[in-house]
Parts: C-alpha cells; sequence; structure tokens
C-alpha cells in the first residue's frame, strides 16, 4: 500500500474517512492535529504551549510537529504504508516532510485532496461531536451522521463532546488559513504528478466516499 497524505480543509471529513480507509486497508491514520492533543492531554509544558496556540487556531511551530511526526513514523505499523492526516500545511512542512521520509527511507506515494464548500465545513463543524476515548466524529444536525444515541459514541458508548476549535470564528479562521496555504501546495504535487482530486458534495454518505477515495488510489 502507498502512503497517503490526505489534503482536506477542516472539518471536511477526512477524519471520518481516513478511519474508513485504515479499516480498509489495514494501515495506521496518522493525523498531526491528534498528536498534538495527545501531547497536550499529557500536560507537559510543551502541552501547555501547544494548547494555547490550538485554542486560536493558530498554526504549531514546524520543530515541534517535525518532532513529534518523525517519532510517529518509525513505529513498526507504518511499514505498509499510512494516512497522514493535517500535514504538510504548506510548502515549507512539505519540503521538511520529504526530508523527513528520505531519512527514514519511505516514498512520498500520493497526495489525496478533497475539495469542500466553505458553508457545508462550517455546518459540519459547529454540529461535530466526537469521542474523546476512540476518536470517531459525529454530527447532531446531518442526518447521516448523527449517533445513534444522543450524546453517546456508537463505537466505544463513551460520551461524546465538542471540540475546543469548533466555534464559528476559529473555524472561519482556520479554514481561510488553510485556503491561503494550500494552493501553492496543491500546485506543488500537481507538478510532482502525485496529487488526486476528489470533491465532497452535501448528501455524500460515507459509502460514496470511500469508494471515490478507493478510485483514486487503485487508477
Ligand atoms: P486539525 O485536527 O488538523 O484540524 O488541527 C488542529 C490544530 O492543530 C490546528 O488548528 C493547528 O493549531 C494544529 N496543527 C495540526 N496540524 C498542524 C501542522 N501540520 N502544522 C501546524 N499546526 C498544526
Amino acid at each position: 500500500m502507498k502512503n497517503i497524505i490526505f489534503i482536506a480543509p477542516p472539518a471536511a471529513g477526512k477524519g471520518t474517512y481516513s478511519k474508513l480507509l485504515q479499516d480498509k486497508y489495514n494501515i495506521p491514520h496518522i493525523s498531526t492535529g491528534d498528536l498534538l492533543r495527545d501531547e497536550v492531554n499529557k500536560g507537559t509544558s510543551l502541552g501547555q504551549e501547544i494548547a494555547e496556540d490550538m485554542k486560536t487556531g493558530k498554526l504549531i511551530s514546524d520543530d515541534i510537529i517535525t518532532n513529534l511526526l518523525k517519532n510517529r513514523l518509525k513505529e513498526e505499523d507504518c511499514n505498509n504504508g499510512y494516512i497522514l492526516d493535517g500535514y504538510p500545511r504548506n510548502i515549507a512542512q512539505a519540503k521538511t516532510y520529504e526530508e523527513m521520509l528520505a531519512s527514514l527511507n519511505k516514498d512520498l506515494g500520493l497526495v489525496i485532496y478533497l475539495e469542500v464548500d466553505k458553508d457545508l465545513a462550517l455546518n459540519r463543524a459547529l454540529y461535530r461531536v466526537v469521542c474523546p476515548n476512540c476518536g470517531a466524529s459525529f454530527n447532531t444536525k446531518i442526518d447521516a451522521f448523527k449517533p445513534k444515541e444522543d450524546g453517546i459514541c456508537d463505537i466505544c458508548h463513551h460520551q461524546l463532546e465538542t471540540r475546543k476549535d469548533d466555534n464559528e470564528q476559529t473555524f472561519l479562521k482556520r479554514f481561510d488559513t488553510y485556503l491561503e496555504n494550500t494552493s501553492a501546495l496543491i500546485n506543488y504535487y500537481q507538478e510532482k504528478g502525485v496529487l488526486r482530486k476528489i470533491k465532497s458534495e452535501n448528501n455524500d454518505t460515507n459509502e460514496i466516499m470511500l469508494n471515490k477515495i478507493r478510485g483514486v488510489i487503485n487508477d
């Protein structure tokens, strides 16, 4: 299986689709947002520094991310491919990532770009609830993504919660920062011939999206 970089705006559903791919291909889903949240949960001084920036939607410094990600990619479960979610977010990170791959003797693989309209992503963010225990994500407004029981995770039955950065102001800042940084990144990967684009529409179920993604992985 190829290594996959999954690029999408916040709340486009990439966390959900990455988890579906993880199960389908038996490769790990590595989200830099999750790596950072894990560090915050450990309560270290680094974690406290990260928490402040994450609350306001600021990007975390490259040194911190590089360190956390490199350690994760060295783990054995990454040897047969992985899905990288939330990284790289700009050209500087893309170049650092290539150095990291060379030092780990790994290939760049494929870059999947998931397009989604801003209004649709905003709706998904404002009504998103996540499971702090297993990472599953649900939506209290969109029928296809509602949890079976209000406030309870379908998978592990833990209490669901709202992410601190899912308020409208922080979301719009994250979306705009994303757009500012991503267009150059998309061109960068397009020129390398590794970019595959797909679009998420309002009524797309998980199954439809998974098929779209599998289509570009296998072509
Ligand atoms: P995400 O879970 O990908 O939406 O990321 C949540 C937050 O984590 C972002 O708003 C950033 O503060 C931080 N973050 C995640 N990935 C990166 C990255 N590659 N570079 C810098 N900051 C990041």
